[in-house]
């Protein structure tokens, strides 16, 4: 009998895993169950394009123009999962209904991190993770003229830069004392913060929100921890996300902030492969978690892979990209301690900058350099050996490096 691979979650994770398990194995029958209504569509438009342009979320299907199903694999939309059955090897879907599964891939992503004094459903407070709630939020953006954002990670600067492209007056409000701490370093982080200042956008650091009060027409007002007020007529909250690991746990699998898998993407039951937000897994210096698109995507194709039978590992850099202007931000690689910095100083509205240690580049972001970090992402995974003088003068091609 054909082996039956169910994958849970219709994301780049889940949508790439159950395409690659059909790929590696053409005789099973592979079912994708997404609790969303509708194709899976892509996440990085959501909060750009889809907020400045006249683009709907659907314009970028995951699996291409023809769908999850021209791969052969059969999507069960509005298909929520309620429990995982692992003696009877089934899926339990919140209408009863069992899917059964020889091999299972969860890739339920993850959640937006609520504030507590702004939960979800609050009138004027958005949170943005999926199209539908791109799309309210779109909405209440042309019928806005003030927004203030709450976090200064990439979600909420990406927000900003959008609400300002199309005319609102924004502020973001950050507790720590730079935007974008957790994604980079201080000289790229610093780069962006001038950028959306140039704009206007008015950023504060060091500013964590206190309270929340409303006026009588239903406007909110910040009320920071030093009693400073911000007001708007809308709010986005941008402070991160959670590993959906509600199902896992339940199920009693291994979970660590993030279900635990090995490197073949094999969770602590040996039918179960688990990938992308949802995940913790061994990265160059013990279990880590990354939250970006790439990611997703490469580990999802693993895991469909291993759960059609392949022992594949997974081993890329990690990597990530944001669009905010005419900014084009990546990193590639690791951060490590004890690294040498090396900028390469660049003309025009770009940066490049590596972390070199033992000879190799460990870590390097750009901006607008798109050309030079794919180089980048091919010295870090092949480990060249690199000479620091060459990556500091820009007269000096970086492509050059990989023929040594
Ligand atoms: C607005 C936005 C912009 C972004 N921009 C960028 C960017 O520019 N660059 C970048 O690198 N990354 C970006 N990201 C991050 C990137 O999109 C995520 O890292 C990626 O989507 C994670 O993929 P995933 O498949 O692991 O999870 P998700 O995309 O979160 O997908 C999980 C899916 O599982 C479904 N699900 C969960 N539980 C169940 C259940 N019980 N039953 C059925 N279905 C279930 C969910 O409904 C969802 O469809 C962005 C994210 C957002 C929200």
């Amino acid at each position: 009998m054909s082996r039956r691979i169910v994958v849970i979650g219709g994301g780049p994770a889940g949508t790439f895993a159950a395409i690659a398990a059909k790929k590696q194995d053409p005789a099973a029958s592979v079912i994708l169950l997404t609790r969303e209504h509708c194709e899976p569509y892509e996440k990085p438009p959501l909060s750009k394009a889809v907020l400045v342009g006249d683009i709907g979320p659907e314009a970028a299907p995951i699996a291409g123009p023809g769908g999850v199903t021209s791969h052969d694999v059969v999507l069960e939309v509005r298909a929520d999962c309620a429990a995982i059955d692992r003696a009877a090897r089934n899926v339990v879907m919140t209408d009863g209904r069992r899917v059964p599964y020889d091999a299972l891939v969860i890739a339920t992503g993850s959640v937006a991190r609520e504030l507590p004094l702004l939960p979800t459903g609050t009138p004027r407070v958005h949170y943005l993770r999926t199209e539908t709630d791109a799309r309210a939020l779109k909405a209440a953006l042309r019928a806005s003229r003030d927004l203030l954002v709450v976090g200064g990670g990439l979600i909420g600067l990406e927000v900003a830069a959008s609400a300002e492209t199309i005319g609102l007056r924004v502020t973001v409000l950050e507790v720590a004392p730079r935007i974008l701490a957790r994604v980079c370093d201080e000289d790229t982080g610093a780069f962006v913060h001038a950028a959306h200042a140039r704009r206007g956008v008015d950023i504060q650091l060091c500013t964590a929100l206190a309270a929340v009060d409303r006026d009588a027409d239903g406007r909110l007002a910040a009320v920071a921890a030093d009693g400073r007020r911000f007001d708007a007529d809308l709010v986005v909250v941008g402070t991160g996300s959670i590993p959906d690991t509600s199902l896992a746990a339940a199920a009693g699998l291994s979970i660590d902030d993030g279900i635990v898998v090995d490197a073949q993407c094999r969770a602590s039951d040996p039918a179960i492969f688990a990938a992308g937000d949802c995940v913790r897994f061994p990265g160059l210096h013990g279990l880590v978690r990354l939250e970006n698109w790439i990611h997703a995507q490469d580990h999802g194709v693993v895991a469909g892979k291993n759960a059609a039978g392949a022992s594949e590992t997974y081993k890329a850099a990690p990597s990530f990209w944001s669009e905010q202007y005419d900014l084009y931000i990546q990193g590639v690689g690791w951060p490590m301690a004890d690294t040498t910095r090396v900028h390469r100083p660049l003309d025009g509205n770009r940066l490049l900058m590596f972390d070199v240690k033992d000879g190799c580049v460990t870590y390097a972001m750009g901006v607008n350099v798109q050309r030079d970090m794919a180089i980048a992402r091919r010295l870090i995974e092949r480990r060249v050996a690199v000479d620091p003088g060459v990556l500091a003068d820009p007269r000096q091609g970086l492509a050059a490096l990989l023929k040594r």
